[in-house]
């Protein structure tokens, strides 16, 4: 049979590889996508297993996403709905054994009005460190879309591409100049306690600033993180999130609709096994099936271990073998989806409080998380865990029968490699189990109101996803793991050593997160070298 010839074939139709595809496609190559799953999206879907529930599978909360790429691509034309929060709140337990809340999201006086209740010196740091943290982001945001120059080279778009991050960076005038150096290298838990002194407040902040990494909140670097959570905006304003009506399978699924309607074409249960190259250039792909597509350009959206495990490594310096075995993925989040019967009340949160519509946290302070973090290197699941949880169908009343929902909890920390053995079924369940314990801490109605469940350990999170040890970032968001670092110094510009092999995926700049940054930036460079340029 005569095979279909492509211009570009992309692999992986994670919502990176689909942007790729889409600016590929609209710039006038013909693109096919090959996914191994027998659907797409990745990380970035959403999975009705039983019965009128749908779930966020692995990511579940919408914010990085960039709005020029939404845009150029048309999602909102195909079906893209952003619903924001409209609460949110950190659980107290107070030393006489009663609750209280602080309600963290719904509007700025709201928030401000809540930290006064417990420390009036907070309420007026907050406004300080949010600031301050916003002010970092203004210095990161512009980078996201752009390639990180190669410091070692004197190829004039790499000098400009330097001049131009040396000039932002000087712009920042001396004070915050030095200000932006350590709070790259801080942690957490230290950047915070120079601004608060509420244990709750400094412990919903941090918890998010350890999601995706082996790192505690006193870890070097981990102040940084924060920033990947605020950098996003919902409609105009900076640091919201929310919600994709629909489930996060919602992005990828109007990604894949502005793909196909502008002729590109999917092939979903088709893995590709392995890369074939010929001096140097790559040729085409023998599939898991054994089927040989040939193409000479390919663009990868796996993560870099996949990716290089699929080149011959006799076809790769050894540098680049050794550097990319050594680029750290370390898996540390699990996730639980509930299908519940009712909404379960919550200690310290009235009942039809807004709080309830938005991510609610019950860490109490930093000194938990730290031990959060020792269970994780002890090989063990943390036994007061992280909790990001949310019931996302009081917003978006779509992925649940009416009158039920279903509650999205993420958790850190759960370790890829158990000290007590493999994990099996039997372990995941006590995995899954100790989590909803944790919650019934706090909300003593949730055990009633359980249809069932879904456990995603990392182990599980990278069979489903080929998320390399189950790291939700395609690898760890790290100083020596980002810009011209991500994911091997020398090859940060999405290009590999085989030419005609790009990457796209979450291991390239800017890194993880749904974001669609790294599928655009690729996609431009491809055309580049194809001599002709791309806006995204
Ligand atoms: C549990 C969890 C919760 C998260 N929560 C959030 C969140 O709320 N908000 C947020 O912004 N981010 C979140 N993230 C992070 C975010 O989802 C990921 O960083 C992002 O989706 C990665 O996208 P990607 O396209 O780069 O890669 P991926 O989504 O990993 O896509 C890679 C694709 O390649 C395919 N593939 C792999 N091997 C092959 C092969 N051999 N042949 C063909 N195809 C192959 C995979 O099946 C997959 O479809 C979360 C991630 C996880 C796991």
């Amino acid at each position: 049979m005569q095979q279909d010839k492509y211009d570009a074939v992309v692999i992986g139709a994670g919502h990176n590889g689909l942007v790729a595809a889409c600016y590929l496609q609209r710039a006038g190559l013909k693109v096919l996508v090959l996914e191994r799953n027998s659907y797409i999206g990745g990380a970035t879907t959403s999975i009705s297993r039983y019965e009128d529930f749908t779930y966020s599978n692995c990511s579940y909360v919408y914010s990085l996403f960039r709005q020029e790429i939404a845009r150029s691509l048309e999602l909102y034309k195909y079906g893209l709905q952003v619903i924001p929060y409209e609460g949110g709140a950190q659980i107290i337990k107070n030393p006489d054994g009663t609750y209280d809340s602080m309600g963290t999201y719904w509007h700025e006086d709201a928030v401000r009005r809540d930290l006064e209740r417990f420390s009036t010196r907070d309420a007026n740091a907050f406004d300080r460190l949010s600031r301050d943290i916003y002010r970092q982001c203004d210095f990161i945001k512009p980078l996201l879309m752009r390639t990180p120059p190669d410091p070692t080279s004197f190829k004039p778009r790499d000098l400009m591409e330097l001049l131009y991050l040396g000039k932002r960076f000087y712009g920042l005038g001396e004070e915050r100049m030095l200000e932006t150096i350590r709070f790259y290298t801080m942690s957490v838990g230290d950047y915070l306690n120079e601004y608060l002194e509420n244990d709750a407040l400094k412990s919903y902040m941090a918890g998010g600033a350890t999601v995706g990494t082996a790192l505690g909140v006193y870890s070097p670097g981990t102040a940084y993180i924060l920033l990947h959570h605020a950098m996003g905006d919902i409609d105009g304003t900076v640091g919201a999130w929310g919600f994709a009506r629909g489930g996060m399978g919602a992005v990828s699924k109007a990604l894949n609709d502005s793909f196909l309607s502008s002729g590109g074409t999917v092939r979903v249960n088709a893995g590709v096994e392995k890369f074939i190259v010929e001096r140097g250039k790559v040729k085409g792909m023998q599939l898991e099936n054994g089927e040989i597509i040939d193409t000479k350009l390919v663009v990868s959206g796996m993560d870099l271990r996949r990716t290089f495990n699929a080149i011959d490594p006799n076809e790769l310096p050894q540098w680049v073998v050794d550097r990319a075995k050594n680029f750290r993925f370390r898996g540390s989040s699990g996730k639980v989806n509930i299908a519940l019967s009712g909404v379960p009340t919550f200690h310290g949160i009235p009942k039809n409080s807004p709080s309830m519509k938005g991510d609610l946290h019950i860490s109490q302070n930093m000194d938990e998380l730290e031990l959060a973090y020792d269970d994780w290197k002890a090989g063990r699941w943390s036994k007061n865990p992280y909790l990001d949880i949310l019931i996302p169908s009081l917003i978006d009343p779509t992925m649940t029968p009416e009158g039920k929902h279903w509650m999205s909890v993420f958790t850190q920390y759960c370790p890829y490699k158990l000290a007590e053995g493999e994990w099996n079924e039997q372990r995941k369940q006590a995995f899954g189990q100790h989590i909803v314990d944790c919650i019934s801490a706090y909300s003593p109605d949730l055990k009633d109101k359980i249809l069932h469940m879904e456990i995603r350990t990392p182990k599980d999170i990278e069979d489903e996803t080929g998320l390399t040890e189950g790291n939700i970032f395609q690898g760890e968001l790290t100083m020596d793991q980002l810009m011209f670092n991500r994911p091997i110094p020398g090859y940060a510009q999405y290009r590999s050593p085989i030419s005609g092999l790009y990457m796209c995926g979450s291991s390239t700049h800017p890194g993880g997160g749904v974001m669609g940054a790294p599928g655009a930036n690729a996609a431009r460079e491809v055309m580049l070298d194809l001599g002709k340029r791309i806006k995204s």
